[in-house]
């Protein structure tokens, strides 16, 4: 069943405190991405959650990609991958965000989606929604359509979830 994966991938993801700085209760998975049977069921749980109408999978750097390309994989769909700035050749259209302190930016190839996409946009967690929010807007900015939003982990008590819902997400998964 779901919950017996779902509590042991949740049981493999340990928490740091005050990294990586004072106050921060870090998510670290990777106890979790090193055991290759709760690894496979997260992936497996995701992929059950996939609205069947998904035309490629959109992961966030950096753990988005170590959830995302499997995913994208096991269900048969291509993988494009949204970066820091400076990371990507080609042409393309970028986002910038607010972070706790200052802004940051994420960025996507022009020519990676087609309006006719329904993405499936991948990050592992979900804590103020801001990563999610400007990677929606980048795929949006391509004429595409975010299909569905996956976490593997959503913080609860923070606003992530009321964000993305305001900015018009439909569907939300997060597996913990
Ligand atoms: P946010 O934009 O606030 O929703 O933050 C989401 C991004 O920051 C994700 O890409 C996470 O990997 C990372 N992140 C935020 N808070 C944490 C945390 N407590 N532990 C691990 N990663 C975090």
């Amino acid at each position: 069943s779901d919950d017996h994966r779902v509590t042991r991938a949740a049981n493999l993801i340990r928490t740091v405190l005050d990294f990586p700085k004072p106050g921060i209760r870090f998510r670290d998975i990777t106890p979790l991405l090193g055991d290759v049977d709760a690894f496979g069921d997260v992936i497996d749980v995701m992929a059950e959650h996939a609205p069947a109408n998904a035309s490629v999978v959109c992961g966030v750097e950096s753990r988005g990609f170590i959830f995302g390309t499997p995913l994208a994989l096991r269900l048969g769909l291509g993988f494009v991958p949204i970066r820091k700035p400076g990371k990507l050749p080609g042409a393309v259209v970028e986002q910038s965000y607010d972070l706790e302190y200052g802004s940051t930016m994420l960025a996507i190839h022009t020519d990676a989606l087609h309006p006719d996409d329904n993405v499936l946009l991948v990050d592992d967690l979900l804590a103020t929604g801001g990563t999610l929010q400007a990677s929606k807007r980048l795929v949006e900015q391509l004429g595409a359509t975010v299909a569905q939003i996956q976490v593997v982990l959503e913080l609860v008590g923070q606003p992530g979830r009321d964000s993305l819902i305001a900015d018009g997400v439909q569907d939300l998964f997060a597996m913990i």
